[in-house]
């Protein structure tokens, strides 16, 4: 558009001035730099006037507004039309008043109507009626006390500059146009996603208030999301996790785009515990300002099942249900870490070999079960028994003495040695020898000191209990 004006309104007049001018002067003896002149004002502004009007007109945008406007009947169009005619031919067909600015306000409510449409055609109706009344010696241009080259001057630069307060207008209204339209076809999309998934899609204002909640809330709770508007997203939220739920609202707020997460127990309306995790990040107001958040809420209750499943697997032993190893080792960090005394004993079945060897290896594996749920079932909540490995098993008994650990371990040896398990036809019966020892601050010196004590146990004729020196 701009290439196109300056090559209609610069160029192709500078290219034309000379010979025209030229023919003039031959023509009619007047003086040739006033032809030049005249020359290149008159087309210059002519261009500058006509230009936009033709280009518009041959790429159809005048008609095409006219096909829209007559088939969605749109009468306030035709209502500024007539009042562009109307005005400029009242400005223009007397020879009272200067009024040339009421066609302009006119042009200006029928481009904010049309935009370049209403552009082109308004300043081509204004050319033609102010144009034919000049020639006719009415309108406010013929006011002015010069000659009639001097009205048409001036006529021209009125039409001129109405058309370039006109264009930009229209350019505006256009680029408005453009983004409102795909403004709203992002929001019908954002629509149809948020109000077609799972998860629920909901923004905050910065004090935590529900600005938006998408349908699938209602999944969760009995409210819906209109009535959740302007209410606190905590009154969801478990008051067990309010205090972590505000910190990282406000972490939201505050670190710029990047999502954060928070997972929490959700208050439902079946009122069953149910697990929930937030992602959510800042949005930002016109001056970058964080204004609220905008997030996903998904439940996680499953993936929490699954994840507490997998670690209860993993602190596990498959054979005897016992915690295992690695989770006895990180009890006794624990209870070290905590500063509890306390004593440790390592327990180990007495001649298990026989065992194996004496009715196979599945007798075996059912006498270990048996003797740890004998164990087990002799120990206080808070003691802790793990398997530790083979016919192994380790005891954990926080703020204990030595001389209370051994009366527990000596109940547990009395427990497992009065077992009768059963094995097809045969009884299986077996003993056990214990190590006891304090923990004083290292879990790995307490476990060497049992098995030392355990050791002697062993050596000094098994099924007993021995402590660390
Ligand atoms: P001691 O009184 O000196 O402890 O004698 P022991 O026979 O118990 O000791 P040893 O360490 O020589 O043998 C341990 C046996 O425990 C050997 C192994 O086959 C058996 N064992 C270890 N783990 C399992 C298991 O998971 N199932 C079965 N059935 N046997 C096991
Ligand atoms: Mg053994
Ligand atoms: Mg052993």
């Amino acid at each position: 558009m701009a290439a196109f004006l300056v090559v209609a309104c610069v160029i192709g007049p500078a290219a034309t001035a000379l010979p025209g001018a030229l023919v003039a002067t031959l023509a009619t003896d007047t003086p040739f730099q006033g032809n030049l002149k005249n020359w290149l004002i008159a087309h210059s502004l002519g261009m500058l006037t006509f230009a936009p009007v033709f280009l518009h007109w041959m790429r159809g945008s005048v008609a095409g507004w006219l096909r829209i406007a007559l088939r969605r009947k749109r009468g306030l169009d035709f209502a500024l039309l007539i009042l562009v005619i109307a005005s400029t031919w009242a400005t223009f067909s007397q020879l009272n008043y200067p009024l040339l600015f009421i066609p302009v306000l006119a042009l200006v409510g029928f481009v904010y109507r049309t935009g370049y449409p209403g552009a082109a055609l308004g300043t081509a109706l204004v050319a033609v009626i102010g144009g034919v009344f000049t020639a006719r010696g009415l309108g406010p241009v013929a006011l002015i006390h010069g000659s009639a080259v001097e009205a048409t001057r001036l006529l021209q630069i009125y039409l001129a500059s109405t058309g370039l307060t006109l264009l930009p207008l229209a350019a505006s209204l256009t680029a408005r146009r453009d983004v409102n339209a795909k403004l709203k076809q992002s929001e019908e999309r954002y629509r149809l996603v948020t109000e077609n998934v799972t998860d629920i899609v909901m923004s905050l204002d910065r004090a935590g208030r529900f600005t938006y909640v998408s349908p699938s809330i209602r999944n969760y709770v009995a409210l819906s999301p209109e009535t959740l508007v302007g209410t606190s997203a905590l009154d969801l939220i478990d008051p067990e996790f309010h205090a972590i739920a505000r910190e990282r609202h406000n972490q939201m707020l505050r670190s710029h785009g990047v999502p954060v997460r928070v997972e929490y127990i959700g208050v439902t309306g079946d009122g069953r515990c149910r697990w929930f995790e937030t992602c959510g990040r800042a949005t930002l107001d016109e001056h970058g300002i964080p204004n609220g958040v905008v997030g996903t809420i998904r439940e996680t209750t499953s993936r929490k099942q699954l994840e507490s499943e997998l670690s209860a697997t993993a602190r596990t032993d498959l054979l005897t249900r016992l915690l295992n190893r690695r989770a006895f080792f990180d009890e006794a960090f624990k209870l070290v870490a905590s500063g509890v005394d306390g004593c440790v004993a390592l327990l180990d079945i007495d001649h298990f070999k026989t065992v194996n060897d004496s009715h196979g290896h599945a007798a075996g594996d059912w006498v270990l079960r048996e003797v740890a749920t004998a164990a087990l079932e002799t120990i206080r909540i808070g003691d802790t028994l793990a398997r530790f490995g083979g016919e192994e098993f380790a005891l954990l008994l926080p703020g204990t003495s030595i001389e209370q650990a051994e009366a527990v371990c000596q109940r547990i040896l009395d427990a497992i040695a009065a077992l009768q398990v059963n094995w097809r036809q045969d009884k299986v019966s077996v003993t056990t020898s214990a190590g006891i020892t304090s923990i004083k601050g290292s879990v790995d010196s307490a476990l060497h000191d049992a098995d030392l004590a355990l050791y002697e146990a062993k050596n000094n004729g098994r099924a007993r209990v021995a402590l660390a020196a």
